[in-house]
């Protein structure tokens, strides 16, 4: 689809001619051309990566150590011409394929998805405007603009750049960021060498820059190597992969000792080589759980969904497990707590304080008192990247929120005509100022905005101890306080060592930018969950602690500022972190450190981020979170997960969605190692016992085939239990396979057993024929599943409420399905002659139903016994 490149060799052509080969101005294109190119040589995206086609997906699921077994026991009985139970087997057999390659297919479809939902997005020059646009639409000739921390979403031929450097080892394999710069380079140079370029999917690490597109999709240099096609990413987690493993070692353990019983039966109980050859496969089959790692990829796959439609993109999987055992979350507040959208209402000057009046973006407003703002505005409007926007009367902000409100300010202030620009500083979280030389009628000046300290630093004309009073009473309001200063220039360069005391100080502006109602109840609820909360900010300790409070956090007022992190040791660290919940002026470093501190104290950490810079304490993290809007693509790729709406409620909900992912594995888990036990217990038992075998083979096969993969199933759509988030989180090492659930394991397995032999004696007692006996077995069996299902649907809390009875629909559709089966094969008659059952007669089935009942009784008095254990054990304890 793609056409070759509209230019050879731009890195080595000066860049006013690629842009004169692109036939492109330094504004942009228009949108008609951007259109008619796109329309030429089609999206700016890479080819996808080939996935398994559905028959090699089909054939795959055979490949699994009881589908051999399985396999090789069709054959043995259609060679004793046993058609019947070859007929079951293979039944089994197919439906567990049938339903392994559905699961598979829905979870690779959900991590599809997923990676739909990260697509890039590109700041470019349209009709001489910026905005941002889809990634896939760019074209040959956009002019594209970045910043530190972006992706090159395309080729790019340099036209500006300040101080840029880019990390190439997709390309190169060179992990040691790039300096880029504007001039031509030797034609022959190798691609690591042509600084004039920046290539499609490298990291801008700093700087910012400006380029025009020279090629995209599959003719950029990371497409024509055929890069960047990840392949799929196994739907995995330790957990899981851990289970995954477990099962394996349990197969090949079931395995042995099915082997060891049919020896033993042969020439120790001397029984009939294919009845007893036919009740060793149906053990085992009853044993292994195979459904299992099936079940509970489909449960991490219905949890990504979930958190996807609470706009949390899981990134890496494992993050959906350890995110449920977070204890503490590390969250920035500008655009996470606050909502971002922020307003200038307070200015201060030598000539005095004003309030400015207005909402949103609008540049108008009152100015009260009147006073002239001309400088202060100006300063605000050039030191500034931001665009405004009028929708038909709906004003709005392209770029930084904060610039954009800095422009409403300026158009409110009346700044004057506009000046070009020729040189900047663009802001760095860590130096905390911004600086830009303009050239306009008045003749050349650089402006400056920052952090007051910083910009006051910088000024030799104020009053220092006057103006940090000032900034300090701002924010004690709970303003963001930013300080403008300005100085004339000769030189067409910002060299960033004139700054320092060369400025003259023009005053303060104060923003406001109000807390997410969503977020306070979301912190609410995360301290009900044993989560603390802690601000970590780049802002004023005093915005920071004003927010702090009107947020919620536990301890809003004690605030470490990056100065203050600087003069602890790691060992002090450690100790003081963990009490303090609002630390500001920090530092991307400083993060790290905190992490670091707060892991030393055994605890989980989720800390977000944004910045290019705040990649490392990203990947420190048990659960690195980026943000989705103003996140950098480099935090985006360190992160785990990633927050499309950048809201702290949305992290919450995370929370509360690892939790229950890590509840319903356990549920899975829970639910399907007891009922195989059981089974197996209950034949292995009759075998060695001498007995008449409470099941037949091909029951038990029937049994597996129905109900191993659909009750098991109904567990991975489970919902949030009630009180999920009213739980301490989890211990970090928690083992999944504790005491506890070895303990129910045996519990329930032994309740089984007795449960199925007491009725199937009943029968025989009675004087019902064996077959009969049987099928009221068999039923009981199914009936104890089913029951066992809705028992632990609840593991922390009661079965026997009203709504854990009416359950999900999942749940119901299950139950009835499988009712109607057992209905089926006991009394249609083509069913009875296959299966060897007979029809129950009522009373029967009603005592079958009533045994459910005494089981599940049973059961929830155990389970009710031990919670209360465990709470007075946790009160004393606490
Ligand atoms: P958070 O870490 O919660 O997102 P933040 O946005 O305040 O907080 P930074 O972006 O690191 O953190 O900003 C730190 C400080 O730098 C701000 O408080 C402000 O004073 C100053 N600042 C922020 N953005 C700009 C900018 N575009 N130009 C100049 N100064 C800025």
């Amino acid at each position: 689809m793609n056409r070759p490149m509209l230019l050879t060799d731009p890195h080595s052509r000066p860049a006013e001619a690629c842009l004169e080969a692109l036939d492109v101005c330094p504004s942009g294109l228009t949108d008609a051309e951007a259109a008619a190119r796109l329309a030429r040589h089609g999206p700016n995206r890479l080819p996808e990566a080939r996935t398994r086609g559905p028959v090699r997906r089909f054939l795959a699921q055979f490949n699994n150590v009881l589908i051999h077994v399985l396999l090789v026991a069709s054959v043995v009985t259609a060679a004793l011409q046993h058609w019947v139970d070859t007929g079951v087997i293979l039944a089994v057999v197919l439906a567990n394929a049938v339903i392994g390659f559905i699961q598979e297919g829905k979870a690779e479809s959900a991590m599809a998805a997923i990676r739909g939902m990260l697509a890039p997005h590109a700041a470019v020059l349209r009709n001489g405007r910026r905005v941002s646009i889809d990634g896939a639409h760019l074209v040959p000739g956009d002019i594209v603009l970045l910043e530190a921390g972006d992706k090159a979403p395309a080729d790019l031929r340099l036209i500006e750049a300040r101080g840029l450097a880019a990390q190439e080892a997709i390309l190169t394999g060179e992990s040691v960021p790039v300096e880029k710069a504007t001039y031509p380079v030797a034609a022959d140079a190798p691609l690591g060498d042509r600084r004039s370029m920046l290539w499609s999917g490298t990291l801008v690490t700093q700087g910012a820059a400006r380029g025009v597109v020279t090629a995209t999709g599959a003719a950029t240099e990371i497409g024509r190597i055929g890069g960047l096609l990840a392949g799929v990413e196994q739907l995995t987690t330790p957990l899981v992969a851990q289970m995954d493993h477990f099962a394996r070692w349990l197969s090949f353990l079931i395995l042995l000792v099915a082997a060891l019983l049919l020896l033993w039966g042969y020439f120790v109980g001397h029984m009939v080589f294919v009845d007893l050859f036919m009740t060793v496969v149906a053990i085992a089959v009853a044993a292994i759980p195979e459904g299992m790692p099936a079940v509970m990829t489909i449960t991490l796959a219905i949890g990504v969904q979930a958190m996807a439609r609470r706009n949390a993109i899981v990134r890496r999987l494992p993050a959906i497990e350890s995110i449920g055992s977070v204890s503490v979350i590390c969250t920035d507040k500008t655009g996470t707590l606050t909502r971002n959208e922020m307003v200038v209402v307070a200015a201060e000057t030598p000539q005095g304080a004003f309030r400015i009046a207005g909402e949103g973006y609008a540049p108008s407003g009152e100015i009260t008192p009147p006073g002239d703002l001309t400088r202060l505005a100006r300063a605000a409007a050039l030191c500034n990247d931001a665009a405004l926007h009028d929708r038909s009367g709906v004003w709005s902000a392209e770029g930084d929120p904060m610039e954009g409100a800095l422009l409403a300010f300026a158009g409110k202030a009346a700044s004057g005509p506009a000046a070009t620009r020729l040189d900047a500083i663009p802001f760095d979280s860590r130096h905390r100022f911004m600086a830009v030389l303009t050239e306009g009628s008045g003749g050349r000046m650089i402006h400056v905005k920052g952090a007051p300290e910083r910009v006051l630093s910088m000024c030799r004309d104020a009053d220092h101890a006057h103006w940090h009073d000032r900034a300090e009473a701002m924010a004690r309001r709970g303003l963001r306080v930013l300080a403008l200063a300005e100085k004339p220039e000769d030189s067409a360069h910002i060299d960033a060592a004139v700054l320092e005391g060369g400025l003259s100080f023009l005053g303060l502006v104060g923003l406001i930018d109000p807390p997410r109602p969503e977020a306070v109840a979301a912190v609410a609820e995360c301290r009900a969950a044993g989560i603390r909360v802690k601000m970590i900010t780049g802002d004023h300790a005093g915005t920071a602690a004003a927010i702090a409070a009107q947020i919620g956090l536990e301890n809003p007022h004690r605030v470490l500022t990056g100065a203050d992190l600087d003069r602890l040791d790691e060992a002090q660290l450690a100790l003081e972190v963990q009490g303090v919940d609002v630390f500001a002026r920090t530092s991307p470093e400083d993060k790290l450190r905190l992490v670091t501190a707060l892991q030393a104290n055994g605890l989980s950490v989720a800390m977000t981020g944004d910045g290019v810079n705040d990649a490392p304490a990203l990947k420190r993290a048990d659960a690195g979170i980026a943000m989705g809007l103003k996140g950098s693509e480099a935090a985006k790729e360190a992160a785990d997960l990633v927050l499309a709406d950048d809201n702290f409620a949305t992290l919450a909900a995370a929370v509360r969605e690892g939790r229950t992912v890590y509840d319903n594995l356990k549920k899975v888990i829970s639910w399907t190692l007891p009922t195989n036990a059981g089974e197996a217990l209950v034949v292995i038992t009759a075998l060695v016992a001498g007995m008449a075998l409470p099941m037949s083979a091909v029951q038990i096969l029937w049994i597996n085939l129905i109900t191993g993969i659909t009750l098991g199933l109904a567990l991975a759509f489970e919902p949030t239990e009630r009180g999920t988030m009213a739980r301490p989180p989890r211990p970090r090492e928690a083992p999944i396979l504790s005491g506890e659930l070895v303990w129910h394991v045996v519990l329930v397995a032994v309740l089984f057993l007795a449960a199925v032999f007491g009725m199937f004696t009943y029968a025989l007692d009675k004087g019902y024929a064996l077959p009969l006996a049987q099928t009221i077995a068999l039923n009981t069996l199914v009936v104890l599943e089913i029951c066992h299902l809705f028992f632990i649907r609840n593991i922390h809390g009661t079965s026997l409420t009203w709504a854990a009875v009416r359950g999900t629909k999942v749940v119901w559709i299950v139950v009835i399905a499988i009712t109607l089966a057992q209905f089926a094969v006991t009394y249609v008659p083509f069913l009875q002659r296959i299966l060897g059952t007979e029809a129950v007669p009522l009373a029967d089935g009603l005592l079958v139903v009533a045994v459910g009942a005494i089981f599940l009784a049973i059961v929830e008095i155990e389970k009710q016994i031990r919670l209360g254990l465990r709470r007075t054990k946790g009160e004393t304890k606490g």
